[in-house]
């Protein structure tokens, strides 16, 4: 496959015409070739959808609601196909491939909806010779920058509510993961958004974000990825005090209670920390286990932890593919041997996977008991598919222990007391708390964390906020 840039409306290639390599990260091979872009290709990006922007931000809701159901309507068709393309480069199994494919033609369709439910406000004024209006208008052109870990889900949640605002676009996806960009915007080429209104460069990060940053027509930074590169984008947009929304790391708590149903308990486990192989955002990174059910939980949850399939996601029956790259092994193995010299008992993986025929960055999926909050597996997101068991006595504790991080994106609670989950979820600092629900997202629901863990809210008619500006209007009235 081979990957075209794409602005103005048209597929280009890079001024400097340099490629970057994408590999599947199941077997090393290389499964296709883009386009790198460089400042400039980025900047006459930014210049198309400044022009854009001009028509767009003042189309009528339903004409700029269209092209967005247009590519829900192809995006669902072809789900299978851009399915294949995201687990060729990305690992995660085609099933799940194919789940954040139907949720990323999901954020199409919401905004396609929301589009048209922009409102402003008639405020009682404070003389009778004066009206007082609030208006909201599209902030003008946006930024987006999204990572390898939901390479499709990632870019229609920013894209589609930016454009439902009025906005226009220019997206950066992750070097890892450029080809289901490339994929979704065949289908937005065909959904009839006129040119320059979606905009894509792939490219390195830090050279492209510094155009992104220091561009005079970008007037908003939309991010998901590390809270590192999280906190450089707040600093680089200070001085035009750009305005910025920001999903960043996350380092979930997962509390079980004595009065859970503890079949449920562990089979949410599984998904909130195994799929995708560890590597998502709202992962849980904590399993905290009351005392008096620890041994029964922690035998039940190893025997499925030993159960799953590991292997190449486009092969049939598999639960979990491999890491996306080297680097991301080497930190998962660091974090494994640092919870084991700080005595961590393995109850199950502990390793790469030598398993035949595999050749990526597999690694086993496994579980430490005896976890102490010293260990770095308990404050650093691991992104990788393995969980420490920690124990607490009371409810208070609990929740001491699960807020004592700077993070606060999400939490789940496993309970079937009433009055518990309402204390507990009210107690939590976590932007997003899933009780006895492992996979609270949604396009309708607000996405985004509490301290370390972001700025703003992707989904719901709370995604659109970050792309619109208030505008009040004092209207005197002529005396007569
Ligand atoms: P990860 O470590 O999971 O790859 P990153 O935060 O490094 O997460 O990457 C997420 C996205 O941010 C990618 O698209 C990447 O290219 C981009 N990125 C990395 N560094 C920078 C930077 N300095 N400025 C802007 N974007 C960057």
């Amino acid at each position: 496959m081979f990957g075209n840039l794409y602005y103005d409306g048209q597929w280009k290639e890079s001024a400097s015409k340099k490629t970057m390599d994408v590999t599947n990260p199941a077997t090393g091979e290389k499964v296709g070739t883009v386009f790198a872009a460089e400042r400039q290709d980025a900047a006459a990006a930014v210049d198309a959808a400044a022009r854009a922007f001009k028509t767009w931000s003042r189309l009528s809701a339903a004409d700029r609601s269209a092209p967005l159901y247009n590519a829900y309507r192809l995006l669902t068709e072809r789900a299978d196909h851009v399915a294949r393309i995201l687990t060729m480069e990305q690992g995660k199994p085609l099933a799940e491939a194919r789940g954040e494919v139907m949720q990323a033609a999901d954020f199409l369709r919401w905004y396609s909806e929301e589009a048209k439910r922009i409102y402003g406000e008639i405020i009682p004024a404070s003389s009778v010779n004066k009206r007082a209006h609030v208006i909201r208008q599209p902030i003008g052109v946006v930024a987006a920058i999204t990572p390898w870990n939901f390479p499709a889900s990632m870019i229609t949640r920013k894209i589609a509510p930016a454009l439902a605002a009025g906005c226009t676009v220019v997206i950066k996806p992750a070097e890892a993961t450029p080809l289901t960009a490339a994929a979704l915007f065949e289908i937005f080429h065909e959904s009839d958004f006129p040119p320059g209104v979606v905009n894509l460069v792939y490219g390195d990060g830090p050279s492209i974000g510094a155009e992104f940053l220091e561009n005079r027509l970008v007037k908003k930074i939309a991010f998901t990825g590390s809270t590192k590169v999280g906190k450089h984008l707040i600093a680089g947009s200070a001085d035009q005090v750009k305005k910025v929304s920001l999903e960043l790391g996350g380092h979930a708590p997962f509390i079980v209670f004595e009065d859970a149903d503890l079949d449920q308990a562990v089979e949410a486990c599984l998904i909130s920390k195994y799929r995708n192989a560890g590597q998502t955002c709202i992962c849980a990174n904590r399993i905290y286990v009351q005392d008096t059910i620890l041994e029964t939980f922690s035998e039940k949850l190893a025997s499925r932890v030993r159960s799953l399939k590991l292997g190449n996601g486009l092969e049939q029956g598999v639960e979990i593919g491999p890491l996306i790259n080297e680097a991301a092994y080497r930190k998962v193995q660091e974090h494994v041997d640092d919870a084991l010299a700080k005595g961590g008992k393995l109850l199950a993986g502990g390793k790469l996977s030598q398993a035949e025929g595999m050749t990526g960055y597999f690694y086993e999926p496994t579980l430490i008991g005896d976890a102490s909050p010293d260990m770095k597996i308990c404050s650093e997101e691991t992104f990788g598919p393995v969980a420490p068991i920690l124990t607490f006595k009371t409810e208070n504790e609990a929740v001491e222990q699960a807020n004592d991080s700077v993070y606060g994106l999400a939490a789940y609670v496993f309970t079937r007391d009433l009055g518990r989950t309402y204390r507990v979820a009210e107690a939590l600092e976590y932007g997003i708390v899933g009780i006895n629900d492992p996979l609270p997202g949604a396009a309708q629901v607000p996405f985004g964390g509490w301290k370390e863990s972001g700025i703003g809210r992707e989904g719901g008619h709370y995604g659109l906020e970050p792309f619109l500006e208030i505008k009040y209007i004092s209207i005197g009235l002529n005396d007569r």
